[in-house]
């Protein structure tokens, strides 16, 4: 069903596989293409680092030369608060070709007060079933607002895993914003009932695997079933069936002539 995963992991941060083993993968698959995001700078113990841009990009290009697909390299950034601060910031843009931003544990963040409620909060409410204040689903609701509003972000991965927040909120400014919803494979993050509120908001979807191993490259198996349950406009979903999604950050890159 995919044709083009922009969610992948490598040995660059926690997955399993090299660049070029997700890239032949894709080939096998028959997609046109693959992302290659690894986890952001501020992840201490796993994210990539700036240093290492250069010479990931260089196996994107062999890796997409010697297996005939696309191969961008991205990176999965992590929200680090509430004024919208990513892990990503403009100098590094020149090396990117595309930007997910997610919510994950143990980053830095940027200020004490996000430290103890992107982390310690929503870990209190995921650990003890308690139902979350809603000043805290105010709180996680904008990271992602602002941080949609504030970087030219292609995708959300995974709203909602770990984190609670409005999604749709999230998906009404993702819209305004030509940033893409996830439905990740990997792990299940909203409810049917959340799913059926985002599409109301007429936001655009991508399927990513976001795989950590090779064989998963492309899976899709997880949204399969999804679409069984819940009804999704499929011309609105634009990496499936053969559709390229178009990029926010590369649109943006265009127009600021970086790059
Ligand atoms: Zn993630
Ligand atoms: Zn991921």
């Amino acid at each position: 069903m995919i044709n083009f995963d922009l969610h992948t992991h490598t040995v660059w941060s926690h997955g399993k596989g090299t660049i070029e083993e997700n890239a032949a993968e894709a080939a096998k698959k028959g997609l046109k293409g693959i992302a290659i995001t690894d986890h952001g700078f501020s992840h201490p113990a796993f994210g990539m680092r700036r240093r290492h841009l250069d010479e990931m990009k260089r196996e994107c290009v062999l890796a997409s030369e010697k297996h005939g697909v696309d191969v961008l390299l991205g990176i999965e950034s992590n929200l680090r608060g509430e004024d919208g601060t990513i892990d990503v910031k403009p100098k590094d843009y020149e090396k990117l070709d595309v930007i997910l931003a997610g919510v994950h544990r143990f980053i830095y963040y940027k200020y004490f007060r996000d430290f103890t409620r992107l982390l310690g909060q929503n870990i209190f409410y995921n650990v003890t079933g308690l139902k979350p204040t809603k000043k805290l689903i105010a709180y996680n609701t904008k990271c992602y607002v602002n941080a949609i509003k504030h970087n030219p972000i292609d995708v959300i991965t995974h709203v909602g895993f770990l984190c609670f927040c409005d999604p749709v909120e999230v998906a009404k400014v993702a819209a305004d914003y030509g940033t893409y919803i996830e439905i990740n494979t990997k792990k299940t993050h909203l409810t049917d009932e959340q799913w059926e509120k985002v599409i109301e908001t007429g936001v655009d979807f991508v399927v990513d695997s976001d795989a950590h191993s090779v064989e998963r490259v492309g899976d899709s198996a997880l949204a399969e079933e999804l679409f069984k349950r819940v009804k999704f406009p499929m011309d609105r979903i634009k990496n499936i069936n053969g559709q390229v999604p178009e990029l926010r950050f590369a649109a943006y890159k265009k127009e600021h002539g970086i790059g």
